[in-house]
């Protein structure tokens, strides 16, 4: 489908800035076909009135659990020991239509609030051959709704239990059967140094280097962690797992609230990905992440609002403004973290992170039509002084009325038009009395 958005305000990134400008923006097909100008023998099956709208990227949810949008408002205020406990008492229990339904609701919540694709660490795989309904699990819930996701099976333990063996299967085979899908791809997701066994990390790195993927794990997230990573290897988390060799394919690493200068150093020589989520780290009590030291260094930084179960919301928006302002609260320092800096995280930061760098997160000819209209006619936005600013400190994530993805219209004016919502909320109700969720 052709699409022409007319008249529209457009956020363009530029020598790393964004500014916005008036234009045209043409869509043909999957992609941006023009900006500003109107491509050969381009012909409209669709026009939007971009009159007082901004056109921008959909945002890069850059590390969530999908699934966990069950556990939203279960298990608060508590400390993270418990907290983990009860929710791994609940997990236990749940199936793979479980795991689709969850996952479908966080799709739906997401792309009201403007995301078009996220980087997900999931916990059971599609069944073998199944790439669409209840048995799809993550994978198959963003493929019907049509928005573009990175999905990586949460794996733990040993190697070569029989349990391991199992789900790395099951992770292998979800992988092969969404093979050729443009909205899906997989990264091999060790859970964390503290629960994936060295052997373990050495096996799915090996997979992951073979078939030329990267590695999403959870690094340096709390004291915990820490603590037992030196008990048992001498060495901080980051030390240890670059030193059994995760960081030698690319690689998202989650959290890095407790990193010092070495890891620092480390993160930047070996090129890895972080991606900080401000909301979960406060809400665990886990503390803050040294950002600005991170981005001093020169490493790609991208943001993700991890689980629905320790944040409790999936809004970019709402966690871009919260990165924006707890450094400057935290360090008594309200020049660093600018509006710029954490758009650019949720944008050009996540597309680089999934190795889409240029194909996605900005508005330019020739990228994947993945973008969000924003209604400017509100409130939040005037006077237009700074739309940037309005973005990151203004915004509620509500503004969002259109979203496209992959040049295809899945939301319109607030209406998802690829999946019956309805639906998800009935079936997620129905799931969480089941599993005994309702305090
Ligand atoms: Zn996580």
């Amino acid at each position: 489908m052709n699409i022409h958005i007319t008249n529209a305000e457009v956020l363009l990134f530029e020598d790393g800035q964004f500014i916005t400008a008036h234009k045209d923006l043409y869509i043909c097909g999957s992609k941006i076909a023009g900006v500003g100008q109107e491509p050969e023998g381009f012909a409209a099956d669709k026009v939007i009135d971009g009159t007082d709208k901004l056109v921008m990227p959909g945002l890069i949810n850059a590390h969530t659990h999908a699934y966990m949008s069950l556990f939203k408002n279960f298990a608060d205020d508590r400390a993270f020991a418990e907290w983990l406990d009860k929710v791994q008492q609940v997990e236990d229990f749940m199936t793979v239509e479980d795991i689709y339904w969850g996952s479908m609701l966080a799709a739906i919540e997401m792309i009201m609030s403007g995301t078009t694709c996220f980087v997900d660490q999931t916990l059971k795989s599609a069944k073998p051959g199944v790439t669409s309904g209840p048995e799809s699990a993550a994978a198959g819930a963003a493929s019907d709704i049509g928005m573009r996701a990175v999905i990586s099976r949460g794996l733990a333990g040993v190697a070569d239990s029989e349990e391991s063996l199992m789900k790395f299967g099951q992770a292998v085979s979800e992988m092969e059967t969404f093979k050729g899908n443009e909205l899906i791809t997989f990264m091999v997701g060790p859970h964390a140094p503290y629960s994936c066994m060295a052997d373990y990390l050495h096996k799915l790195t090996a997979y992951a280097k073979e078939h030329g993927i990267g590695n999403n794990i959870h690094l340096s997230e709390s004291d915990f962690e820490m603590e037992i990573i030196e008990k048992e290897h001498g060495c901080s988390p980051i030390a240890y797992v670059d030193r059994e060799g995760v960081f030698d394919v690319p690689t998202i690493a989650a959290h890095c609230v407790k990193v010092d200068a070495d890891d620092i150093r480390i993160l930047k020589e070996k090129g890895v990905n972080v991606a900080l989520n401000p909301k979960s780290n406060m809400k665990l009590g886990n503390g803050f992440a040294p950002v600005e030291e991170m981005m001093e260094a020169g490493i790609n930084l991208c943001l993700g609002t991890d689980g629905s179960g320790s944040n409790n919301s999936l809004n970019l928006f709402a966690e871009m403004n919260v990165e924006a302002l707890i450094h400057k609260g935290n360090k008594q320092k309200a020049e660093c973290v600018s509006a710029q800096d954490v758009l650019r995280f949720a944008t050009v930061g996540g597309a680089r992170a999934i190795g889409m760098a240029g194909m996605l997160g900005e508005i330019r000819e020739g990228a994947l039509a993945d973008l969000i209209i924003l209604n400017l006619n509100e409130p939040q936005f005037v006077p237009r002084n700074n739309i940037v600013s309005g973005l990151v400190y203004s915004s509620t994530g509500r503004e969002v009325e259109t979203v496209i993805i992959n040049g295809r219209l899945v939301m319109e004016n607030r209406r998802i038009l690829t999946f019956d919502t309805a639906k998800v909320y009935e079936e997620c109700e129905k799931i969480s009395e089941r599993l005994g969720m309702k305090q």
